[in-house]
């Protein structure tokens, strides 16, 4: 994103809408000006301001004007009065940070829609995690911190040192040069994103081993950490056997979220065990 000085009028308006703080009023230059390093290219100002096209020579004389009489010449706190916001033609590699921080994008850059993952709340009709298995996202930056590539890169490699699967159709795995160690390209290690998901998962019997190895993945990660874990309801809709091995470990479980409807099974294979039909939980 870039902030055209010729038309910024400084009134301060889009410092408050980047979720970043990439947004800082130049003293020197006197100009809202956008810090490359943190903007994530999520389009936040762009899209979240309206822009007004007043004439930027106006507005300041006018600011200037209104300065003298100690009084102040604002614009309404949710406009760009001047439409000051050139968004750049991104180019690999940045194009990934609009990739993972715009949700309204697809997913060029990796091939795959949306934020990031078909997520385990259509796992009825998509298979991923059948009876036995857990599978985990663990989802880096948000809210309003953000990560970068290397620290995701930290991430994967102390995941795939400890022998886990990662989900093939998740984008972050799509970036990988070797699935077996976790490695991501080179090239988009100094991408900053608004947040990524890395998928996982596991036989039951390893999720207090998995659940303490993202606990000390956070050690190493300058990042908020948020921990999904998705498993199969029994018939009756309930879940005993990972519930309690999160209980044990200290988190209070709360329903709080039923997702229900009608799909296909896409997991053609997963079709014929009763299981794995019926509402999503
Ligand atoms: S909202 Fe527009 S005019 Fe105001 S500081 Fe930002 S870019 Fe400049
Ligand atoms: S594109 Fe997003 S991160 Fe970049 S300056 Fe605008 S709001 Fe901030």
């Amino acid at each position: 994103m870039f902030i055209n000085p010729d038309k910024c009028v400084a009134c301060g308006n889009c410092t408050y809408v980047c979720p970043m703080g990439a947004i800082y009023i130049d003293p020197q230059i006197r100009r809202a000006t956008v810090n490359r390093d943190e903007c994530v290219e999520c389009y936040a100002c762009y899209n979240g301001l309206s822009q007004e096209h007043l004439n930027p020579t106006v507005v300041r004389t006018m600011r200037r004007l209104f300065q003298m009489m100690r009084l102040r010449f604002d614009p309404e706190p949710d406009v760009c009065p001047t439409a000051a916001f050139e968004p750049d033609e991104l180019v690999w590699p940045r194009v990934v940070r609009r990739a993972f921080s715009d949700p309204r994008v697809p997913h060029e850059s990796t091939g795959v829609e949306g934020r990031g993952t078909e997520e385990v709340k259509t796992n009825d009709v998509s298979g991923r995690v059948q009876v036995g298995e857990v599978g985990f996202t663990i989802e880096f930056g948000r809210p309003g911190v953000g990560v970068w590539f290397r620290e995701i890169q930290t991430a994967c490699h102390m995941l795939a040192r400890a022998g886990v699967s990662f989900e093939k159709k998740n984008p972050i795995t799509s970036l990988m040069t070797d699935v077996s160690t976790g490695t991501l390209r080179d090239d988009i290690m100094n991408e900053k994103l608004m947040s990524a998901i890395v998928e996982i998962k596991v036989p039951v019997a390893r999720t207090e081993e998995i659940v303490r190895l993202v606990w000390e993945i956070e050690k190493h990660v300058d990042t908020v950490v948020a921990l999904g874990v998705g498993t199969r309801c029994d018939e009756t809709g309930d879940e005993t056997v990972v519930a309690s091995i999160l209980e044990n470990l200290g988190y209070k479980l709360h329903r709080a979220k039923t997702n229900v409807g009608l799909g296909r099974i896409t997991n053609v294979v997963e079709q014929a065990k009763p299981e794995t039909a019926g509402a999503g939980r």
